[in-house]
C-alpha cells in the first residue's frame, strides 16, 4: 500500500476488503478522506459512478464529473456529525464535495446556515468556501448508487470508512444527526461497535427520534437525532420542510455543545 493519493494499485483498491485495511491506517481525517477516493471495492457502484461520469447530464456537459468516492466534508474535530445515504449521481458525484451541487444539498445548507453551522447557504461547487461550523457530514456509502439505493453487501463493504471516521472523530464527538431510515439502521451497529450502548428494543428512527447513547470506556455521552432525508421526494411533498430541519439541527447542535442561531437568518 503506498501513501494516500500515492497512486495505489488498482489490483489493491479494487480487492473488496481495501476499506478494511486501508481505513483503520489512516491517522488523520485528512488522510482517510484521501484513501476514500481511491477506493473501488464495490464493482457494481464503480462502474455506475464512471458511467454517470461519462455520460453526464445535460445541464452539466461541460463538468468534468468527479466520478469517484465522496469523503466526509467538515473539521476533524467535529462535536456534531450530520449522516446522510449516499452521494447523489449529479451532485456529490459531479462536484466531488457531499450534498454540493443538488436540491437535497440546497435545503440542507440553507438549513445549516440558517441554524449557524455553515458560514454560507449556498453550495455549488468544491471551492465556493462553504465552511462548516463544529460539524461534518458523511455518509454510510460514499459511492452513489443506482437509484439512491446501495445494497446490503455495499453498505458492508464501506463500513471501514465510516468506522475509521468515528474513530477519528470521536474525541470530540457529542451528537449524531441522521438523515434517512437507511442511515439510522447503518450506524446504530457502528455505534454500538465503537463502544456506545444501544437501547433494547432498539431506537426506532423517526423525524425528531432523539436518544442518548452512554459508552463506558472511554466514558462519553453521544445525542442520537433522526430526521427525514433531504430528499426531493420528501422536500416536495412537504413531508420536511425547512422549519422542520432547522429545528432538529438546532437541537442537535445544542446538545453537541455547538452555539446557535436564536433567530434563523
Ligand atoms: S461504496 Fe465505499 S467501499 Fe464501495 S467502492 Fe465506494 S468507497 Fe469503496
Amino acid at each position: 500500500m503506498s501513501g494516500p493519493g500515492g497512486g495505489t494499485a488498482p489490483s489493491e483498491v479494487s480487492a473488496p476488503d481495501w476499506p478494511r485495511r486501508a481505513a483503520p491506517a489512516a491517522p488523520t481525517s485528512a488522510e482517510l478522506d484521501a484513501r476514500v477516493t481511491e477506493c473501488r471495492a464495490c464493482p457494481r457502484l464503480v462502474e455506475w459512478r464512471e458511467k454517470v461520469a461519462r455520460e453526464k447530464r445535460a445541464a452539466f456537459r461541460d463538468w468534468e464529473y468527479w466520478g469517484r468516492p465522496v469523503p466526509g466534508l467538515g473539521p476533524p474535530d467535529a462535536r456534531l456529525l450530520v449522516v446522510g445515504l449516499a452521494p447523489a449521481a449529479h451532485g456529490g458525484n459531479r462536484t466531488g464535495r457531499i450534498f454540493t451541487g443538488d436540491r437535497s444539498g440546497d435545503v440542507l445548507f440553507a438549513a445549516m446556515h440558517a441554524v449557524g453551522l455553515a458560514n454560507q447557504p449556498i453550495a455549488v461547487h468544491r471551492d465556493d468556501g462553504l465552511r462548516l461550523i463544529g460539524t461534518r457530514i458523511t455518509a454510510p456509502v460514499k459511492c452513489a448508487p443506482p437509484e439512491n439505493k446501495p445494497t446490503p453487501a455495499e453498505r458492508d463493504t464501506c463500513r471501514p470508512w465510516l468506522d475509521a471516521e468515528i474513530e477519528l472523530l470521536r474525541p470530540t464527538l457529542r451528537a449524531v444527526l441522521v438523515l434517512g431510515g437507511f442511515g439510522w439502521q447503518a450506524l446504530l451497529p457502528v455505534l454500538a461497535d465503537h463502544g456506545w450502548t444501544i437501547p433494547r428494543p432498539r431506537p426506532r428512527f423517526g423525524h425528531g427520534a432523539h436518544v442518548e447513547l452512554a459508552s463506558v470506556r472511554p466514558a462519553s455521552t453521544v445525542h442520537l437525532f433522526g430526521s427525514y432525508h433531504v430528499s426531493q421526494q420528501n422536500t416536495f411533498t412537504g413531508r420536511l420542510t425547512p422549519a422542520m430541519l432547522e429545528e432538529v439541527l438546532a437541537a442537535a447542535a445544542r446538545a453537541a455543545g455547538l452555539s446557535v442561531n436564536s433567530h434563523p437568518v
